[in-house]
């Protein structure tokens, strides 16, 4: 990575008027002025003395830094403007502004900054030079003056602003905005009853939120109508499966309905271990952990193990979970193109160097357009760049590999040689919840720390029995897995027999796409698919650009030829349809 800055000749030199004799001593210790006045923590504060006040100046000695104090292990050694002696000037003024007139001050603006000689390390000499106070607008004006200990002029800082906030002893009472208040105000909120309204005017209606009145397998009951049903994540239709319930209603009368406090705190039930051993034995893993919820599982996850040092690089259709993971960890985050190992190989060369841990985030299966990722170049990568590597396999676990044992088995790997393997429980599992399968010491660092596990009740019996017996049926009954692999490409035939763009998949997983590249469209076929009997969801702009605009159809294993071949037929009726009466502009 190289930092480039443009570097002018000075036009007109700056008349140097000398540092100001003269004035009196400080009357706040220096002490005081950071324990009471300012925030800045130690790294920032860089004032060593406060030597005189005048009626328009203060002066003081000023330590420089070292980049190695900001960015660990960077291979630079100076500063092209140096943060903390800058600050530390600015504070100057900050200091008149309270012994002044009693009130914190901020700098809000500089007009013009000029560096005349590199800054020695260790001290200078420096003074701000300031106007009056405007008291309507509460702003004063000042220069700050960079000198050596000699007196060499180094760097002056022109036009600089500062701001006085605060009133010594009263606070003043601070602006309160309705919209800080008020959720009937929020942006979000006005851009979905717009979206709404506008769908409605549009006489689409509210594809959103349909009660279904039974379980969601192949077919749904919605509103008293049965529809063929592409909207569940139920891809091994054991959801509603008989045993599973049989097992599940045994549980629940023996555990109860919750187990009511955290596992650490509280101790688990027998069903808590013997899921996560299986689960792990799956993923060739030495441990797995589970958490209440696949999205909760990510946040915690990442959140927990990234920090400030950190980096996280991430396949740009990431899901959002990882996503509010990263925030969450404060881990710098850069996105690579999608499925795209070239363009990750070059962000690390470039930026590996800058950080400590580094996590690369990646899905066995993408949730919108159904393709596999490219694991084995990850894998390549992580090793090369001494990365970690985390996989979320919440749409390929139970869906791809000869026994639906996700991308390990699909590409025959080792399950250790990726760090973490992410999973849910609400989609092939057939219950709800989430788990990270990776080595011993990882697992147990989670176990003990993550806080959405430490500090978050244990998964209920209905739902860890639910997920238990749903994975040893899907492990005894590998016919199911098949049948659902044969279903999406099935069904990815007969509808690209048809003509119709289903992105870039193969039908190599249950997510299978029908790009109609207009959100209106979307929003009208998936209308007419259910006026027929059909229920999938669109997917529209914003959740994706409008020339992406699809519906997306998951797919189970027990949807019959029958039903795929239909849905087909009908898609393509609606879709030449739709497009005669809604021509889209060119
Ligand atoms: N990861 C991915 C890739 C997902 O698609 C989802 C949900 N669809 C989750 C995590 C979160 O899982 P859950 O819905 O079980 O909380």
């Amino acid at each position: 990575l190289c930092y480039t800055a443009r570097v002018r000749a000075l036009t007109s030199p700056i008349q140097d008027p000398g540092p100001h004799t003269g004035g009196a001593a400080p009357e706040l210790p220096l002490a005081d002025f950071y324990r009471d006045v300012t925030f800045h923590g130690p790294l920032l504060q860089g004032i060593t003395a406060v030597e005189a006040v005048g009626s328009d100046f203060i002066r003081g000695r000023v330590r420089t830094g070292h980049p190695n104090d900001w960015i660990p292990g960077t291979p630079r050694q100076a500063w092209t403007v140096d943060p903390l002696l800058l600050d530390s000037v600015m504070q100057l003024s900050g200091y008149v502004a309270f012994t002044r007139f009693g009130r914190a001050g901020t700098p809000v603006r500089i007009a013009r900054y000029q560096q005349l000689a590199p800054f020695p390390a260790g001290e200078l000499l420096c003074e701000v030079t300031f106007g009056d106070l405007d008291p309507n607008s509460d702003l004063f004006t000042g220069t700050l003056w960079m000198r050596s200990l000699q007196g060499e002029l180094l760097a002056v800082a022109e036009g600089v602003t500062a701001r006085l906030v605060r009133v010594e002893g009263k606070a003043e009472r601070p602006v309160i905005k309705p919209e800080w208040i008020d959720p009937s105000l929020w942006p979000g909120l006005k851009d979905i009853e717009q979206r709404l309204q506008g769908a409605q005017a549009l006489g689409v209606r509210n594809p959103y939120f349909s009660v279904h009145e039974g379980t969601a397998g192949d077919t749904t009951t919605i509103g008293g109508r049965t529809y063929v049903n592409f909207s569940s994540y139920n891809y091994l239709g054991l959801s509603g499966d008989a045993d599973i319930l049989g097992q599940v209603v045994q549980a629940v009368t023996k555990y109860g309905t919750s187990v009511s406090a955290s596992r650490v705190a509280s101790g688990e039930r027998p069903f808590h271990r013997e899921l996560e051993q299986k689960l792990a034995a799956c993923q060739g893993t030495e441990d797995a952990l589970l958490f209440t919820a696949g999205h909760a599982t990510n946040v915690t996850t990442i959140g927990h193990l990234m920090g400030p040092d950190d980096l996280v690089l991430h396949d740009e259709f990431i899901h959002d979970s990882a996503l509010q993971g990263i925030k969450l960890s404060g881990a710098a985050r850069r996105a690579f193109r999608h499925d795209d190992a070239a363009h990750l190989a070059q962000q690390l060369a470039e930026l590996r160097g800058h950080y400590q841990k580094v996590l690369i985030v990646v899905e066995g299966v993408y949730s919108m357009d159904g393709d596999i990722c490219d694991l084995p170049s990850y894998i390549a990568l992580k090793k090369e760049w001494g990365c970690m590597l985390m996989v979320d396999e919440a749409h390929s676990f139970g869906i791809v590999g000869a026994t639906g044992q996700g991308l390990r088995e699909h590409f025959g790997i080792d399950g250790r040689e990726v760090d973490l393997w992410m999973g849910t429980l609400s989609k092939s599992l057939a219950s709800c919840g989430g788990w990270i399968a990776a080595s011993k010491p990882l697992v147990q660092f989670l176990r003990y720390t993550a806080p959405g596990f430490v500090y978050s009740a244990g998964l209920t019996p209905a739902n860890g029995v639910a997920a238990l017996g749903a994975l040893d049926k899907m492990l005894a009954e590998p016919e199911r897995v098949t049948t659902l692999q044969h279903n999406s490409r099935f069904f990815q035939d007969e509808l690209t027999k048809r003509g119709i763009n289903t992105g870039p998949a193969l039908g190599e997983s249950a997510v299978v796409p029908v790009i109609t590249g207009n959100s209106f469209h979307a929003l009208q076929l998936s209308q007419r698919l259910a006026d027929d009997g059909v229920n999938v969801q669109p997917i529209v702009y914003p959740a994706v650009a409008d020339d992406a605009a699809r519906l997306r159809f998951f797919l189970a294993s027990t949807h019959s030829e029958e039903q795929l071949r239909r849905t087909a037929e009908l898609c393509q009726l609606h879709l030449e349809a739709i497009r005669t009466e809604f021509p889209v502009p060119s």
